[in-house]
């Protein structure tokens, strides 16, 4: 179902452990790096942030490269059982100054463990439409934050995945990784251009429900079938006319004071919680 982006050129010798105060460090400048998308992409690798989230995201079996952590917590016991896993599976382990930590992560108070992991994207076509799945389909999504907000709620509400459509932030940048708070690990994300999505829309056996300020329909009032995909639209322009078009319905959630619009990761949660709100019942 996921496919692991490839990652060129000679990486750090797997299964070892170095320790590493200097910031011109080979390795240290390949993880800060990171930081740019082009890079990014051409790597196939990002970074993660935390204790609690690299270890999930180990546990979850998630391709890890290289796990950094503090000098001074290497003797804690969660750390060393989690860099004895990441060992064993052939990553490297770097021990670092907390100024190292500080510049990997663009942060003054860094977290003491920083994970460098493969990246991961489901294709569309491998997209298996189950009897109840709500795919999130984000056009043209441009702020981190929201995007990690939005892959949180998809998580949080027991929704399939995240579809990126054209021009978007990227998925695994520092941002918006930190804004899932662990999700990325739990979420398939798929991409595809404007073209690609429209083409494979058609042969997907549920109905496309976009929401739109001119939404004729209020959001509360539709029995929302599963498998179903759930279109949002851009922070500043939102959903493009000829995509609102090739939509099956398109909803409103009306707004009572004087904002225009509500922010889209909030509406992305209104609409989930709305849409699954009766498997959602503990
Ligand atoms: N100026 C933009 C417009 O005219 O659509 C506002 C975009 S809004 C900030 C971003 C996205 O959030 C929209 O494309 C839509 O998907 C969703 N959204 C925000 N408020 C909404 C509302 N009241 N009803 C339906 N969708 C809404």
């Amino acid at each position: 179902m996921t496919a692991d982006r490839g990652h060129p050129g000679k990486g750090p010798k797997p299964g070892v452990v170095k320790t590493v105060t200097s910031l011109t460090n080979p390795i240290v400048k390949d993880i800060r790096a990171l930081q740019q998308r082009k890079f990014r992409r051409e790597t196939g690798r990002f970074v993660a942030e935390g204790l609690k989230l690299v270890t999930d995201a180990v546990e979850a079996d998630w391709p890890i490269e290289i796990l950094v952590h503090a000098e001074k917590v290497g003797a804690q016991p969660q750390v060393a059982q989690v860099a004895a896993r990441v060992k064993a599976r052939g990553g490297l382990i770097l021990q670092v100054s907390e100024q190292v930590l500080g510049k990997i992560t663009h942060r003054e108070n860094p977290q003491m463990v920083v994970g460098v992991f493969r990246q991961k994207l489901t294709r569309l076509a491998d997209i298996e439409p189950a009897g109840s799945t709500v795919w999130v389909a984000l056009e043209g999504i441009k702020d981190p934050g929201n995007l990690g907000t939005v892959i949180r709620t998809v998580d949080s509400v027991g929704a399939a995945g995240v579809i990126l459509v054209g021009d978007t932030v990227d998925p695994f940048s520092i941002e918006t990784v930190r804004a899932t708070m662990g999700s990325i690990f739990a979420v398939p994300i798929a991409r595809a251009t404007v073209a690609e999505f429209l083409a494979w829309k058609e042969s997907f056996p549920g109905p496309v429900i976009g929401t739109h300020l001119a939404g004729a329909v209020d959001y509360r009032t539709l029995n929302y079938p599963e498998p179903m995909i759930l279109l949002m639209g851009n922070e500043q322009s939102g959903l493009p006319q000829p995509i609102a078009a090739a939509c099956d319905q398109l909803v409103k959630i009306p707004m009572a004071g004087k904002a225009d619009s509500l922010n889209l990761a909030v509406s992305t949660g209104i609409m989930l919680y709305e849409i699954r709100r009766e498997r959602l019942v503990l």
